[in-house]
């Protein structure tokens, strides 16, 4: 709650004094239509991560600012906020991710991009983004190697320095743990402290029951108290949760597809009874999701 305020006071800052008017509108414009006022999307299906075993796409679709538009002004209205992330990819890895930025950022009240932090190319830290998330599964140098299988921890550090040399953004820094990683906690906020980073957050892994990317059952923190997953037979949720952390938002996948979410197939619902079937929490990737 205090992060979310501190980003909007950011935002405010360097957007104006409408800019709430501007987004309470623009929210108000997409519950009257019945419409999610939020949109997650995808810009390319390749990530920066190059992570050793991790199968990437042999050639991978890249969402173009075109589709982009034709999608955003297909609706009945323009998303409030547009949020670029990836499903087992990375924003940054599209060439066309300036041009994705500004276009969302004329289009919506606010831009956020959720990145693992690498691949940040020269002038990108200027964009109109309001918010970056940058994810990362370790703290030093070893845990991050025991599960990316790189060394890039130096990369990482030197992109963050970047993005946070542009004041108008708001940097967060989310540390993932998993089974390798449940130790860096401490480590984490030393070095956040030492970047500057006040806006932090850890959050365990998520499972992913397809086993391709790091979320799968070896790299869970099961072991640490507070993980949602227990192993019985299977992984399971230890507690149901009440309901869906993405209600509110679609999501646009890089090659245009609309789905519920990052973790669930297309769907020929519409977009209202998308959100009711979140609420519900009945697709199958539900039964993982916390
Ligand atoms: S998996 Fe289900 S509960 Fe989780 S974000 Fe997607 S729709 Fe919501």
């Amino acid at each position: 709650m205090i992060r979310t305020l501190l980003t909007g006071i950011k935002i405010w800052k360097h957007r104006g004094i409408l800019w709430p008017l501007k987004l309470t509108a623009a929210i108000a414009g997409n519950r009257i239509q019945g419409f999610p006022r939020g949109l997650i999307v995808e810009p390319s299906q390749e990530c920066t991560g190059k992570c050793s075993g991790c199968r990437r796409p042999e050639n991978p679709i890249t969402l173009t600012p075109e589709k982009l538009e034709g999608y955003i002004l297909g609706r009945p209205a323009r998303p409030a906020t547009i949020h670029f992330a990836g499903k087992h990819s990375d924003p940054l890895s599209s060439l066309l991710f300036p041009d994705l930025v500004r276009l969302a950022a004329r289009h919506c009240s606010m831009v956020s991009v959720s990145t693992i932090g690498l691949g940040l190319q020269d002038g990108w830290e200027c964009l109109p983004v309001d918010r970056w998330i940058v994810s990362i599964p370790a703290a030093t140098e070893d845990t991050w190697f025991q599960l990316r299988g790189n060394r890039r921890f130096t990369e990482l550090r030197e992109n963050l320095m970047r993005l946070l040399s542009v004041d108008k953004s708001m940097v967060e820094l989310v540390l993932t743990l998993w089974r390798q990683s449940a130790e860096d906690r401490e480590l984490f906020h030393r070095f956040a402290r030492e970047m500057g980073i006040s806006s932090l957050k850890v959050v365990f892994g998520r499972y992913d029951p397809m086993g391709n990317h790091f979320g799968r059952v070896g790299n869970l923190a099961l072991k640490v108290p507070g993980c949602p997953y227990v192993l019985d037979n299977e992984v399971r949720l230890k507690n149901e949760p009440a309901r869906c952390p993405l209600t509110g938002t679609l999501f646009l996948d890089a090659s245009g597809f609309v789905h519920p979410c990052p973790f669930t197939e297309s769907s020929d619902l519409s977009p209202m009874k998308i959100e009711r079937s979140k609420r519900e929490r009945s697709h199958s990737a539900c039964r993982y999701c916390f």
